[in-house]
């Protein structure tokens, strides 16, 4: 038998990091200086934020490193690198992979031949990239210049292979979701000739609408990217170690310098199938991020758990910020009775990207019928927009269930964020979505008019009432239209192009 511990954070990834913090910040220095917590992980490196792998990791110059990128920067919170942990006693058990768990005993074995116990065990096993092999093409997963990318490790080969290959170089991307999306535009900054191949329709087929993936989709065109949609790879050609053309199902031959996979991932749940219940290919959680096993909660990627928003219904959500709030409410559950009372989780989720100049969110649930606003059609245009701003709100029987916007401020995605959290009435989709848009949104935020439409969609609203919110919608509408449009006319992002992280 090896060490004991109080608390064990199983994994090394984003919700690791936030879970350590929250331990302090819940008041546990004590117990952390007595040896109480530790972080197993089978990186080299401690917590950082994974979303910088694919953005400024990737710059062609002056790219983010570690330790600049460690949790909990992306939180604009304190980074935590490994003086930190050092500095309040959370013990780091780096590059050491956790091969087995027994859930009845509490123990949990590592490849370092070591048997771990704990009382309290957080699972952050995240998840990793599918691979090639899985969807059927044999052989190339091991290339010299075939790249995936989930941890450090990958984001170095593809930074070596990248700066191996000559401008102009050809680069193929399998998969046109957000991995796909965001390696594409690197591979564009980084003077490569790019082609994007997914089997769907459209890109990020998941979340844009049509409209939405074709303003991104001609984007990238007029940056030199080339789309093949509604095929797949079906094998890859190598010559001594390396790729040199990807065959695709409908018998093209793409020239291949490089290869970037970005076909999805899966959950890490294996250690603990037959073991804990499961759910949605992860493990399954309760309100508290608890699994079906009282002395293990499940955070991040790997967790399937209620969405309040959603009516409950259990989702497994791969998004930072998620793993981020998952993992802070877990500490808290894991704490009781020490800690304080934790209710159910309230999550609103929410998910960004960024890619060249551009800067998108969103939030919520895109069920319902979307409603477009913005300009979202440049191709009259000489060149794309410098500063675009454009979106969609999505509309369930009268209510706002998702949000998505491109190029917006701080005080707009907040207030895009509010309106999905509080399923903002819309009166009349059409009209006030449709022809007022964002600024729809902004002001409803100001209160102006959410009174009367609460009272009309509890049945208490009378047609006066409705006219005059009608009226002083609009009004308002227009003002804050106008001035948005002055807004945006002379808008920057500068921030959000900069940002690494
Ligand atoms: C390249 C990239 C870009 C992304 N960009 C965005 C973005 O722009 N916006 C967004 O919202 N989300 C983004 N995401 C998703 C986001 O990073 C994840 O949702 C988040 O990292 C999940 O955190 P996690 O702690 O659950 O898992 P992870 O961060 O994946 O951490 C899991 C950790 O567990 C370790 N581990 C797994 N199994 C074991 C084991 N048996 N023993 C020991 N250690 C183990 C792993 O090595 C890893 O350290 C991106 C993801 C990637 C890969």
């Amino acid at each position: 038998m090896g060490r004991a511990f109080c608390y064990v954070i199983l994994g090394g990834g984003v919700a690791a990091g936030y879970a350590a913090l929250q331990f302090i910040r819940l008041g546990c220095e004590t117990a952390a200086q007595a040896g109480e917590f530790c972080i197993i992980s089978d990186e080299a490196v401690p917590p950082y934020e994974r979303p910088t792998l694919s953005k400024g990791y990737l710059f062609p110059e002056g790219g983010a490193r570690l330790p600049a990128f460690h949790t909990c920067v992306g939180a604009n919170d304190q980074l935590l690198d490994a003086d930190w942990y050092r500095e309040y006693g959370i013990e780091l058990i780096l590059g050491t992979k956790v091969i087995s768990v027994d859930v009845r005993r509490k123990t949990l074995d590592t490849s370092a031949g070591e048997t771990i116990s704990y009382e309290r065990l957080i699972v952050a096993t995240g998840a990793r990239a599918v691979k090639l092999e899985e969807i059927g093409v044999n052989g190339g997963s091991d290339a010299e210049n075939v790249c995936y990318l989930r941890d450090i490790a990958d984001a170095d080969k593809l930074v070596r292979v990248m700066r191996s290959c000559p401008a102009g170089a050809d680069a193929v991307v399998v998969g046109g979701g957000y991995i796909g999306m965001e390696c594409a535009a690197a591979l564009v900054a980084n003077r490569m000739k790019v082609t994007v191949v997914f089997p769907g329709k459209h890109l990020m087929a998941n979340l844009f609408t049509p409209k939405i993936a074709e303003f991104y989709e001609n984007y990238y065109e007029s940056k030199g990217v080339t789309f093949i949609k509604g095929t797949a790879v079906s094998s890859l050609q190598i010559s001594s170690g390396k790729v040199t053309a990807a065959i695709l199902r409908d018998g093209r031959r793409l020239p291949a310098d490089m290869v970037v996979v970005g076909i999805g991932a899966r959950a890490n749940t294996e250690l603990f199938e037959g073991q804990l219940a499961m759910e949605k290919g992860g493990i399954k959680v309760d309100g508290q991020m608890r699994t079906s096993d009282a002395s293990v909660y499940a955070v991040g990627d790997v967790a399937a758990f209620p969405v309040k928003l959603l009516g409950g219904e259990v989702r497994r959500l791969e998004h930072v910020d998620c793993a981020r709030m998952t993992a802070r409410h877990a500490v808290a559950g894991a704490l009781e009775p020490l800690g304080p009372i934790t209710g159910e989780i309230n999550y609103v989720p929410f998910f960004y990207s960024r890619v060249f100049a551009l800067s998108w969110r969103f939030y919520g649930d895109n069920a319902g019928e979307a409603v477009h606003f913005g300009d979202l059609d440049f191709s009259a245009s000489p060149s794309p927009p410098s500063a675009p701003k454009f979106g969609a709100l999505w509309v369930r029987a009268g209510r706002v269930t998702g949000a998505f916007l491109e190029g917006g401020s701080p005080e707009e995605y907040e207030a895009l964020a509010r309106a999905v959290r509080r399923r903002t009435t819309v009166p009349d989709v059409a009209v006030l979505l449709a022809r007022w848009g964002l600024a729809f949104i902004v002001q409803d935020q100001e209160g102006r008019s959410g009174a009367t439409r609460s009272g009309r969609l509890c049945g208490s609203g009378n047609t006066s009432n409705y006219a005059w919110a009608w009226h002083a919608t609009v009004g308002v509408a227009a003002a804050v239209s106008i001035a948005a449009f002055a807004y945006w006319y002379g808008w920057k992002a500068p921030y959000l192009a900069k940002r690494h992280f």
